[in-house]
């Protein structure tokens, strides 16, 4: 697959103008087409994670390669109907909401994923055996990786308790509930096989006690590198090897069912980048600064999660390299890159920031009053505004100024 050239990037940034989001679309299908076959004599089904990227116009191209949508809100929920999304499509997967928004997704059809033994209890009195859920379940296995990130061990938020279980079978019985799904989420970065198979392995077991599935789903955390030499998932390693098991499971249980996944990061984080400006290079006793016109309100995952999001100047591609730290223009200390080797920075060169479509626009905000980028996608060699930049009167838009 033909990756876009610094040529396209240089024309988007003078066309839109900096700080922008840029989405490859063949890169987006390429993931997707990647997860997707790795799964063997499976019906495999995928659930793109929309919080990862929101845009209408990526729900769109998801939806036509015959993706499904993980929402996590209602909002999320509706975004994806208005993306043409049919409500069977959409799995619906609320932490600590209200009650009410889960009678509104149930009204707009979606399938209902539930993670807590108090919600389900008023779920089988509303709707005893007329509405099918899915049970969220916690299988306390560790993903590596950051702590924020890990939401299937024993102090996380997310999910009813595997040791839970006869209490559910009891709600479930005494309600009659019709249990259609059984579901994990260990969170991102799995890096291997081994550590599905052992929550796969729990919810096996757990299935026994609920006939009337149709699927169970894996959730994510299919790892993606950020930097040369990072450890990332073996896809078809961990395809072959899951399809393998979950067959078998199968098998035992007597009955084909659908296997899902949740995928965000995988499928967009490498196909986006975020194009930056170097406002000012400044010299400072211990450091050479190359202060962007971006920051932690267009990409806050390098203070927030610590991640590592490569960085080139694309400007400058064959300049001597030297030692910079790449900062924002956000009054907070906000490092997008430490101690990196670039080709000669400039003032008004442009810098491009990788794995920039998971978590970038999405996590962005007005902080400072600062508005948020456009958003491109190129697509088949051209290339298309999918966003328009804030305009200053979009903060102004839910305010009412009173004359007090
Ligand atoms: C965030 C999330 C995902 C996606 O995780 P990635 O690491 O981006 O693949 C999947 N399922 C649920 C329930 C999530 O909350």
């Amino acid at each position: 697959m033909k990756e876009i050239s610094n040529n396209t990037l240089e024309k988007i940034s003078q066309q839109y103008s900096t700080p922008v989001y840029v989405y490859h679309a063949e890169r987006i299908e390429f993931q997707y087409n990647r997860l997707k076959s790795a799964f063997k004599n499976v019906d495999v089904q995928l659930h793109y994670a929309m919080k990862a990227l929101n845009n209408i116009n990526i729900l769109k191209l998801m939806k036509n390669m015959g993706s499904g949508l993980d929402a996590v809100s209602i909002e999320e929920v509706e975004l994806g109907l208005m993306a043409g999304f049919e409500p069977h499509q959409i799995m619906y997967t609320p932490n600590c909401v209200d009650f009410d928004e889960i009678i509104s997704a149930v009204e707009k059809g979606v399938v209902i994923n539930i993670d807590n033994i108090s919600i389900l209890e008023q779920y089988g009195a509303k709707y005893g055996s007329s509405v099918p859920c899915c049970l969220r379940l916690n299988p306390h296995i560790m993903a590596g990786g950051h702590s924020h990130i890990s939401v299937g061990h024993i102090d996380s938020k997310f999910g009813i308790s595997i040791y839970q279980l006869r209490h559910v079978q009891r709600v479930v019985e005494s309600q009659g509930i019709r249990v259609n799904g059984l579901h994990m989420h260990t969170g991102s970065d799995i890096l291997d096989a081994d550590v599905f198979l052992r929550g796969a392995d729990l919810l096996f077991d757990a299935a026994a006690d609920f006939p009337e599935l149709e699927f169970m789903d894996f959730g994510s955390g299919f790892k993606v590198g950020y930097k040369e030499g990072d450890i990332v998932t073996d896809i078809e390693e961990m395809g072959a090897k899951i399809s393998t098991a979950f067959n078998e499971f199968c098998e035992r249980y007597g009955r084909k069912l659908s296997l899902w996944f949740e995928p965000g990061k995988f499928i967009v984080s490498e196909a986006g980048s975020l194009l930056v400006k170097a406002n000012v290079i400044k010299q400072t006793t211990s450091t050479v600064f190359v202060g962007v016109n971006s920051g932690q309100n267009h990409l806050i995952r390098p203070m927030f999660y610590d991640a590592y999001h490569h960085i080139e100047n694309i400007s400058n591609p064959k300049g001597t390299t030297r030692l910079y730290s790449i900062v924002g223009y956000i009054c907070e200390t906000d490092t997008l890159g430490y101690d990196r080797q670039l080709p000669e920075v400039r003032e008004g060169d442009i810098l491009r920031i990788r794995n920039a479509g998971a978590y970038a626009f999405s996590m962005s905000n007005n902080y400072n009053a600062r508005l948020r980028p456009a958003e491109v996608l190129v697509k088949n060699d051209n290339y298309y505004l999918i966003r328009e930049r804030e305009k200053l009167q979009d903060l102004l838009v839910n305010q009412i100024e009173l004359d007090l």
